[in-house]
């Protein structure tokens, strides 16, 4: 068990939703923010409940499980009241769900409804979650501060030319969390919203169950080939290098961090 990172000085946990959190990235955070403490809750589509129970449920970390699609502003309305009712406060908030596909089909070759696709999910279910939070955050009187994390992407920091759907909706999720932190920075609220954007994330693993087994050992070598090949540092990111990440601005050790981007890609940006 790691240190208690995520228990408030009145002996509390911390209160944690992760959207998304049912595989990949989201799942690496739920059970690290858990093993350091926090009460985590996570937020993912009823489909994905096989995936929670099967990585996350029969690890008895006491992470419970909320059908949550990000994209229907009741059923945020619905999982905060329950958090309220439950908690009294959410601590915090970690916009991970997300949409990709790699490569995206040509430009000309998307329509309107793929582009309101990616916006409603990457964006505003980011916007919307972020605006849900907020308002159960400002009720809190801890003196400790509330943490909203946005997993943004590499890619919305850097134009790429397969994917110029996918960065302009990370690239919005970018500059929302800037000007969103400044905002309720002016009330002293001690509500801190930063974002993350991660290199290629080997999420092979979680998604094992979707490709045929005789594919597995071929899909494995192309994959760590492709991840090599790609980040100086020679490998892809697991989904704890970036869950690492989000424990530390969920902690009170990123006090004074807000409006922040803080890059885990193994140098890909840095060329
Ligand atoms: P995964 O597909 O493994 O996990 C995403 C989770 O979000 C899934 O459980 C998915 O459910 C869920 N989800 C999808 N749509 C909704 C929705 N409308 N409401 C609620 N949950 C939803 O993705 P990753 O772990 O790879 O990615 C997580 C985040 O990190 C995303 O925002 C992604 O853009 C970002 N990212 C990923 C990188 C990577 O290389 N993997 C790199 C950089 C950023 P289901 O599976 O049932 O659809």
């Amino acid at each position: 068990m790691l240190s208690k990172r995520l228990v408030k000085a009145i002996g509390t946990p911390k209160v944690a939703l992760v959207t998304g959190g049912a595989s990949g990235i989201g799942r690496a955070c739920a059970v690290l923010l858990a093993q350091n403490g926090a009460k985590v809750i996570v937020g993912d589509l009823p489909t994905a409940r096989p995936r929670f129970d099967k990585w996350i449920g029969s690890k008895n970390l006491g992470v419970d499980f909320h059908a949550l699609d990000v994209t229907n502003g009741d059923q945020w309305t619905k999982i905060m009241q329950e958090i309220e009712d439950k908690y009294k406060t959410i601590d915090v908030l970690v916009n991970n769900a997300g949409i990709y596909s790699q490569p995206e089909p040509t430009f000309l070759e998307q329509n309107e409804d793929y582009w309101r696709k990616y916006y409603s999910v990457n964006v505003e279910g980011a916007l919307l979650g972020t605006r849900e939070a907020i308002r159960l955050m400002k009720k809190s009187t801890s003196d400790e501060s509330r943490s909203i994390i946005n997993i943004s992407s590499n890619a919305g920091q850097i134009g790429m030319p397969d994917l110029p759907t996918y960065c302009f909706t990370k690239g919005a999720v970018r500059m929302f969390t800037k000007s969103i932190a400044l905002q309720v920075a002016r009330d002293k609220s001690n509500i801190r919203v930063n974002s993350v954007h991660p290199g290629g994330v080997d999420v092979f693993q979680d998604k094992m169950d979707l490709i045929p087994v005789e594919q597995h050992a071929a899909m494995r070598v192309q994959i760590d080939s492709i991840m090599e090949g790609m980040h100086p540092i020679g490998r892809g990111a697991k989904p704890e290098d970036i869950a690492n990440a989000v424990v530390f601005l969920a902690s009170e050790e990123s006090a004074f961090m807000t409006g922040s981007e803080v890059t885990v890609d193994g140098g890909y940006t840095a060329q």
